[in-house]
């Protein structure tokens, strides 16, 4: 089964006002709530230094909360540590670095012992600057926005396991940062009617804001930024583009009547962000090359249970 109907599987009519299974954080009394697991073997390799692993357990739960228009403010790590690893001292001072640095306060957790493998969960709590922003408010007419140009990071993974021998940083996948400045910017103003982070991979991700919202997103091919990969001899760098997961860049609609005060704001401010398609009626996510469409809806990663 994938992790996608399981997740469905496990979902159940929410009691009062909260949000709950299927956005990118659960909110309930005013807080936000992500929670992400990294596990060895699965997410990371043995050989992967643990401050990396620790840098990416944070920024895809921090992410997760600037995709509904929040801040982190807490968090609660649970980590299982086997008899092999024996730099706790690395851990410790990781940790502390992300507290730190995104300005969190580590609240509680918990600390077991493991057979072979190092596994992490991190609970973040949060609050949103302002508006919620969820994958649900898409219409027919917004166009379709990306905070910054995505691909590297598949490109950086497969390097790191060995597949392909590009001149990259085996390790830039685990170096994203989360997009806390443009978070809060998008929750005060009220152009946006969706958003989610890069998680997964763009086509993926773009299709749950399709479902969640009942529309079609359509990706203009001729408006995705293929000039990170210079120097890189790609054979299809659209694929990597739409496929590419672990971004934490923000996919994100606008209001029709929004768009261009909205893009005089980002020349100025955000000037990574950038047009990359519009929403339709209908289903899916469609890639669009001239006349040509190609469903992209399942471009990206899923996991097989
Ligand atoms: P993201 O990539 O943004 O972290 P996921 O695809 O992991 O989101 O999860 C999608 C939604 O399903 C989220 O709301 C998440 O909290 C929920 N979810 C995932 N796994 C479970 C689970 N085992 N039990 C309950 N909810 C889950
Ligand atoms: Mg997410």
């Amino acid at each position: 089964m994938g992790e996608f109907d399981f997740i469905e599987r496990l979902k159940r009519a929410p009691k009062e006002d909260v949000l709950s299974i299927g956005d990118d954080a659960a909110f309930f009394d005013g807080y936000l709530v992500a929670k992400d697991m990294l596990i060895e073997n699965i997410h990371f390799l043995p050989t992967t230094p643990i401050e990396m692993v620790i840098k990416k357990l944070f920024v895809s739960n921090i992410s997760d909360i600037c995709a509904m228009g929040g801040y982190p403010k807490y968090c609660l790590l649970g980590i299982s540590i086997p008899d092999k690893y024996t730099f706790l001292d690395n851990i410790v001072i990781a940790i502390n670095k992300m507290t730190e640095n995104y300005n969190i306060e580590l609240i509680g957790g918990d600390t077991t012992k493991s057979r072979s493998d190092i596994f992490l969960s991190l609970t973040v709590i949060g609050k949103p600057y302002k508006n919620l922003l969820k994958r649900s408010g898409a219409r027919p007419g917004d166009l379709v926005y990306l905070s910054r140009p995505v691909g590297l990071s598949k490109v950086s993974l497969e390097k790191e396991l060995e597949v392909v021998d590009f001149n990259v940083d085996p390790y830039l996948h685990y170096k994203n940062e989360p997009e806390l400045k443009l978070s809060k910017y998008l929750s005060e103003s009220s152009f946006v009617s969706s958003c989610i982070d890069i998680s997964d991979g763009l086509g993926r991700d773009a299709s749950h804001i399709s479902k969640q919202s009942g529309v079609r997103i359509i990706v203009e091919q001729n408006k995705l930024d293929i000039s990170i990969f210079n120097g890189l001899s790609l054979e299809n760098p659209i694929d990597y583009i739409i496929s590419s997961g672990e971004e934490f860049a923000l996919l994100f609609t606008v209001k029709s009547e929004n768009n261009e005060e909205f893009e005089s704001v980002c020349r100025e401010k955000f000037p990574d962000v950038k047009s990359i398609g519009y929403v339709t009626e209908g289903e899916g996510v469609y890639l669009k090359d001239s006349s040509l469409m190609r469903n992209i809806s399942d471009s990206g990663f899923e996991h097989k249970i």
